[in-house]
């Protein structure tokens, strides 16, 4: 039997009320893929973040994770997912460890099993010397990296984040950037990335570029940039995002 994609979008639109904000996107992510999800603000990413997170109800179109329809097999689909959302739900005056505990606690998970899944996260992502330490005091980048830990406690298929990096300092950024990365490279770890910012993208991820939610171009880096027969990513970007659909 031919495998899954990790996330599989087909044909999907969405209105608010009379406001269509996303049109016929389809976008595939395979297993152990980063795809960079790239559009200016307003591009319909936050919206597309909502319908695979199953906040809203799509009418039109189909997603699947691993191959459940979110729609027929909600629990199986949503088990593959993890999601940080570009604001912080971290409790600032809980440990880092406290926050992590709660989370799983809410997932069913034994706290055995919670505090093995605890430390595997956070020394993936550096944070175990921290663990200890309330969140308020953590800088916006190592409060980011927690929730990544978080989101990955239950062992997701598919990561989805919504610009992540909105808001930290230079080196914050590239930290979480590299970090994600690494997170893909390690195993089959799929991620979305949604941004609209050009220097997050590494070589090697799939990019889909999207405006007035509809996909403009995709592919690789070089792919993007000859669709758009640009010069390089910034002026491919802008080239595609200019005009009103
Ligand atoms: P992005 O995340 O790419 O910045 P969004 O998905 O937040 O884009 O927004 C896409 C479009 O949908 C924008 O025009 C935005 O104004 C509109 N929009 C977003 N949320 C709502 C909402 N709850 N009600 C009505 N319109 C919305
Ligand atoms: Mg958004």
């Amino acid at each position: 039997m031919a495998k899954h994609p990790a996330l599989a979008i087909t044909d999907l639109s969405f209105s608010y009320g009379k406001k269509q904000v996303l049109h016929d996107l389809s976008l595939i992510v395979e297993e152990g893929q980063c795809c960079i999800l790239l559009g200016p603000n307003g591009a319909g990413k936050s919206t597309l973040f909502s319908l695979i997170t199953r906040l809203y109800a799509h009418k039109q179109g189909d997603i699947q994770l691993a191959g459940f329809n979110i729609q027929k097999r909600p629990l199986k689909a949503l088990a593959q997912l993890g999601v940080v959302f570009q604001q912080t739900t971290l409790d600032l005056d809980l440990t880092v460890q406290q926050n992590l505990r709660y989370h799983a606690a809410l997932q069913g998970i034994s706290s055995k099993k919670a505090n093995l899944g605890i430390q595997e996260q956070l020394e993936r992502l550096g944070m175990y010397e921290r663990r200890k330490e309330v969140v308020r005091q953590l800088n916006g980048g190592h409060r980011r990296r927690v929730e990544i830990a978080r989101a990955l406690m239950h062992k997701p298929s598919v990561l989805l984040l919504d610009e992540p990096t909105v808001g930290l300092d230079a080196p914050s950024r590239q930290a979480i950037v590299d970090h994600v990365h690494q997170l893909v490279e390690d195993g089959s770890l799929a991620v979305l990335w949604a941004t609209h910012l050009m220097d997050e993208i590494y070589a090697s991820d799939k990019v889909v570029l999207i405006h007035h939610g509809s996909v403009k171009a995709e592919g690789g880096v070089t792919d993007i940039i000859q669709q758009a027969q640009a010069d390089n990513i910034n002026d491919a970007f802008f080239k595609l995002t200019q005009g009103k659909s």
